[in-house]
């Protein structure tokens, strides 16, 4: 069936747009040159100094340049330490933060990840990595502390946490208030939901929409649905064109979260865009996948598209 609403554009391993640091570093090279040709320096050339970096040059990490990736980072003492105690944020410390993480886990640098653990906060769940086990659920969930639209009120005690900073920072911003309408899902609720978009729009609809059970990132507890509340909490269809909507889309990174589903990257996952589903993947995973400028997680990770069910 076909159920991914575009056809693919990007290659599955390109980011959108690159990192941004070396071009920052190209157009700093190219301004020193031009100072050094043209002496005495003209204006122009002053002018192409000062210019500040682009936010996304200052969001990068600084990069120690002595600094080389340990040749088996699952062997550093700190990540031992930090798998032993089942804490992500260190064993990510450990690689040396986000990106190196990242890079080794595409370089298949890092055999203590299994990107299809659901107890982790890297897990990659989607139409082609089904949960494992099929039927998995969080060691514990705590109350989503804001408003929220359906009883499904509940995520991972980290991810509930976080998106207390998030909303309150939102509002401190003057963005509205922002609530929820799902947060964890189990597997046999999402039969049930994924049921009901099957009947309501034939299979090939719903998939595009809907999860089916075992494959969304609702059950691992590290997803939500936001809604914008002001006055009154509104659909998730309405978040995307809500002025909180737009907030997030511009700041949630900076809280651990991505907004999973674009539109730019809708042949790769499978699903129409979702302004209003965010996935956690903790404040430096989610800040590697903005400043790469990532649009998908299989991207980020390396992984094929999966705009399909294999059946
Ligand atoms: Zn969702």
């Amino acid at each position: 069936m076909t159920s991914a609403p575009q056809p693919q554009h990007a290659a599955p391993r390109s980011p959108i747009r690159g990192p941004a640091l070396p071009i920052g570093l190209a157009v700093a090279a190219i301004g020193v040159l031009l100072s050094i040709a043209s002496a005495p320096v003209v204006p122009a050339a002053q002018a192409a100094l000062a210019l500040p970096e682009p936010l996304a040059v200052q969001e990068v990490p600084a990069v120690q340049s002595g600094a080389t990736t340990a040749a088996d980072p699952c062997a550093e003492p700190s990540v031992l330490a930090a798998i032993a105690s089942a804490d992500d944020a260190a064993i990510i410390a450990g690689f040396g933060g986000g990106e190196r993480f990242r890079a080794a886990v595409v370089a298949g640098n890092a055999p203590c990840v299994a990107l299809d653990d659901p107890a982790h906060v890297w897990v990659v769940v989607n139409k082609a990595r089904p949960l494992n086990p099929l039927t998995f659920a969080p060691s514990s969930l705590s109350d989503l502390p804001l408003q929220t639209t359906t009883r499904s009120d509940r995520a991972r005690a980290d991810v509930a946490a976080a998106v207390s900073d998030m909303v309150a920072a939102a509002a401190a911003e003057g963005a509205g208030t922002i609530g929820a309408n799902n947060g964890y899902r189990s597997y046999e609720l999402q039969v049930t939901t994924h049921e009901s978009h099957v009947r309501a729009n034939g299979q090939a609809r719903a998939d595009a929409a809907s999860a089916r059970a075992g494959h969304s990132e609702h059950q691992t507890g590290l997803a939500l649905d936001l809604v914008a509340c002001d006055p009154s909490c509104g659909e998730i269809d309405a978040f995307g064109a809500t002025p909180q909507g737009a907030w997030v889309a511009e700041n949630a990174w900076e809280y651990g979260f991505i907004v999973r589903y674009e539109q730019v990257g809708s042949g790769i996952t499978g699903y129409k865009p979702e302004p209003w589903h965010l996935r956690y993947l903790g404040r430096e995973l989610a800040a590697a996948y903005h400043a790469g400028g990532f649009h998908t997680l299989e991207e980020f990770f390396g992984l094929p598209a999966a705009p399909d069910y294999a059946h």
